[in-house]
């Protein structure tokens, strides 16, 4: 049987363009669709950070009207490291490379530009390249327009999927874009009780025209059900169950998995020390004691955090807890950038007690160096699709104390691996590093906890195959 094509893209793919959880899944899961016989292909912009850093072939260009200009777009192709895996990067000089402001819109802009270049791009690979792809796979607001603009413009009836990894940010803005791209969308007009909407929401938009809609966990597509009638994209949401058949109209779950060839104690070159599976003990021993002679630290139990200063990241709960706790003897270390009023506020309370470090940059080589060192990671998201930070500490033997939400709780199993506590609550967070501290006393129950954490199997292998079937149903269903 020919292997099924799949396109699959968004705004960034590790290891050469990252930002979040979003990054790792880019680089990721193509490569386990590829292990079970999907022949996925990856199509991201070419920023100024790819092109300098990253090898790549120039394989071609084609040309895609915007803002009634003509723009060249051109064509380089990679491989993920150590793989097959091919990756696309769409070039074109000031859309892709402008790091400064360009108004309100800027970043809507530029996404349409950059969707509108994939719905043509697989026309091109088609034409030119005898790859023809039987599924557009479509991560986030960024790319979520080209469902729309593969029906209305490029006229291709080819099923796509939208998934959405976080439903927070929407891409809205003015309609404007839609004259950007010479195209208009009668549908969206009747959306608020039939009054005229005034503004896109880019991501609402791929909700309703996309073949399927999914996310990245099961209890993340259950609270999406259950809050929309609150939510700004509750009325896409709506529509598209009034659209579509039932199975169709609903946003399915599948939970995203990490890539243990890069997040591996035994395979990691970030680390001070690295270690296999069965030698943890000494493993986390070693790369603990450099961790806190690295930061100042005294050797005592240790809880970190990584992420992004977000409020979703739930860093006021983190900080009233930190306040609450300052009696017991610990450390605590928290990685992220972001939002700078976050920042102020988690460098003020490591100011006010030196056992608690902040390091506020984006760094891959600290972040691996505190999964593989500390004893905890505290994650107290006020909501999370999937995260999977938690995911990788377990490999690395770092037990999560986490909110009780979305993919945290489809992935950690309390008391056995890790520890949830009801979100948004301090006291409760502090309850849990109570008990998480009682429990590495108990040195017998403590290794089991380890252990099981470290055993869970959070490889892409199931979601691979769930995703394939969904592809699978989609083009059965054409
Ligand atoms: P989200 O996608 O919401 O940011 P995830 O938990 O899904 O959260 O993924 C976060 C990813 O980004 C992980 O790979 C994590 O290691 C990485 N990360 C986040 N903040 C930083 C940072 N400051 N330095 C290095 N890596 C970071």
């Amino acid at each position: 049987m020919r292997e099924m094509k799949v396109l699959i893209t968004g705004y960034e793919v590790a290891p050469f363009f990252k930002r979040g959880g979003l990054g790792d899944v880019m680089g990721s899961l193509p490569k386990a669709l590829n292990g079970v016989g999907v022949d996925c292909r990856i199509v991201v912009p070419y920023y100024i950070e790819i092109k300098d850093a990253v090898k790549s072939e120039r394989i071609g260009e084609f040309f895609v009207y915007f803002g009634g200009k003509e723009e060249e777009i051109g064509v380089y192709k990679t491989h993920l490291p150590d793989s097959n895996c091919v990756v696309y990067f769409l070039s074109n000089k000031p859309v892709f490379v402008y790091g400064k402001g360009r108004g309100k819109n800027r970043r809507i802009d530029e996404f349409a530009f950059f969707s509108l270049a994939v719905a043509r791009f697989v026309h091109y690979l088609s034409e030119h390249h005898k790859w023809t792809a039987d599924i557009v796979h479509c991560n986030d607001w960024h790319t979520a327009l080209i469902p729309l603009i593969l029906k209305q413009k490029v006229k291709l009836s080819i099923p796509t999927l939208l998934t959405i990894h976080n439903l927070q940010y929407q891409g809205v803005g003015s309609l404007r874009v839609l004259d950007l791209l010479n195209m208009k969308d009668e549908e969206t007009k009747e959306l608020k009780a039939g009054k005229l909407v005034k503004n896109i929401n880019v991501l609402g938009e791929g909700i309703i025209h996309a073949t399927r809609v999914s996310t990245v966990s099961m209890s993340y597509a259950k609270e999406i059900a259950n809050d929309y009638e609150r939510s700004p994209i509750g009325p896409f949401l709506k529509k598209r169950e009034e659209d579509c058949s039932k199975k169709d109209g609903r946003v399915i779950g599948i939970l995203n998995g990490i890539d243990y060839d890069i997040w591996s104690p035994e395979k990691d070159n970030l680390l001070f020390h690295k270690y296999e599976h069965n030698g943890w003990e000494v493993g986390k021993r070693d790369n603990k004691q450099d961790l806190l002679r690295s930061l100042g630290l005294q050797d005592k139990p240790t809880f970190c955090f990584v992420g992004r200063m977000a409020i979703q990241k739930g860093l006021d709960v983190l900080i009233k807890t930190i306040n609450r706790i300052a009696h017991l003897d610990v450390n605590v270390i928290i990685l992220g950038s972001g939002d700078p009023r976050i920042q102020d506020n988690v460098l003020e309370i490591a100011q006010k007690f030196p056992w608690v470090k902040a390091e506020m940059v984006y760094s891959e080589d600290l972040a691996h160096k505190i999964y593989a060192g500390s004893d905890f990671i505290i994650i107290p998201s006020r909501y999370e699709p999937c995260g999977l930070i938690q995911m990788i500490a377990m490999s690395y033997g770092t037990i999560p104390i986490a909110s009780d939400t979305g993919g945290l709780r489809d992935s950690i199993l309390n008391g056995k691996n890790g520890f949830l506590f009801k979100k948004g609550k301090s006291l409760r967070l502090k309850k849990s590093i109570e008990h998480a501290l009682h429990r590495m006393k108990d040195k017998a129950g403590f290794k089991k906890m380890v252990e099981c954490a470290i055993k869970t199997d959070f490889s892409w292998n199931k979601s691979a195959i769930l995703y394939k079937k969904l592809y699978k149903e989609m083009l059965n269903h054409r």
